[in-house]
């Protein structure tokens, strides 16, 4: 089996947009616990490809597979995000009028549904995980503070650990550190590269900032008109003719 040993699995992706390829036969495989870094210009299908994986866009053509057997194109969003895999947006959507906490025992408990939850008790265990996933975003002593009042990174952080509470196996992030300072693109990078080095979860990040991906040091595919064009460490990639071309222009 081709997807043996792979969490993520496409193979011939095809989307096409009133005739235009959007993705073009695009092939990505990724390892359990692995953290991959998307770069490519504007257009390349970076979006699209997030889209397919999270069942938003259905592909025209081509295999998508989850741990193997799961057949993606078979679910809508909400299963797809049932079986673990997690998309963070680039504008954080945290409430922005409830409290740092009170966020993530939200999402902690998104499975009762809406805002009512937050009358529940929790449990001991349960507070033990929020505060754990505080002190790992660095939020430890934002607790009570209104998420509204947080500096853009710091929501963007609060988001990712909203993600966090619902143990997702999966996590997609689109460009994380858009509009964040040099301190908190810095912090950002060693947060995910926390993340990724507990190896149950893998990452896929989606990246402008050359620096960020560079402090990640993870494997680079480069997307470009909606296929693979080249794939590798930043080094090799970044030495890549074809790569070199398209990014400069010819
Ligand atoms: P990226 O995220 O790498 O910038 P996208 O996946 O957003 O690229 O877009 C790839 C191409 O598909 C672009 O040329 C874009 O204009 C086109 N496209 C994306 N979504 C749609 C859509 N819903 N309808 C029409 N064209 C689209």
């Amino acid at each position: 089996v081709p997807a043996a040993g792979s969490i993520l699995y496409l193979d011939g992706v095809s989307v096409s947009f009133d005739g235009f390829k959007a993705l073009n036969a695009l092939s990505l495989i990724l390892a359990p616990g692995e953290l991959r870094t998307i770069v490519g210009p504007n257009g390349a299908g970076k979006t699209t490809m997030m889209d397919v994986i999270t069942g938003k866009t259905r592909p025209d053509e081509g295999d998508v597979l989850f741990d193997e057997k799961v057949d993606l194109t078979r679910l809508d969003e909400s299963e797809i995000a049932n079986l673990g895999i997690g998309r963070k947006f680039q504008k954080p959507t945290v409430f922005e009028h409830l409290s740092v906490f009170e966020n993530l025992e939200l999402a902690l408990k998104a499975d009762r549904g809406a805002f009512a939850t937050l009358m529940f008790w929790l449990s001991g265990e349960q507070r033990d995980t929020i505060d754990a996933t505080m002190a790992r975003i660095g939020l430890a002593d934002k607790s009570r503070h209104l998420a509204g009042a947080l500096s853009h990174g710091q929501k963007q952080w609060l988001e990712i650990g909203m993600l966090l509470m619902q143990d997702q196996r999966l996590l997609l992030l689109d460009e994380p550190v858009a509009g964040m300072t040099d301190s908190e693109t810095e912090a950002t990078a060693q947060l995910i590269l926390d993340l990724a080095r507990d190896g149950s979860r893998s990452l896929v990040v989606v990246e402008h900032d050359m620096e960020f991906v560079r402090a990640l040091g993870a494997k680079v595919t480069v997307l470009h008109e909606g296929s693979v064009l080249a794939e590798g460490t930043l080094e090799t990639i970044q030495a890549d003719s074809k790569v070199i071309e398209v990014y400069l222009g010819r």
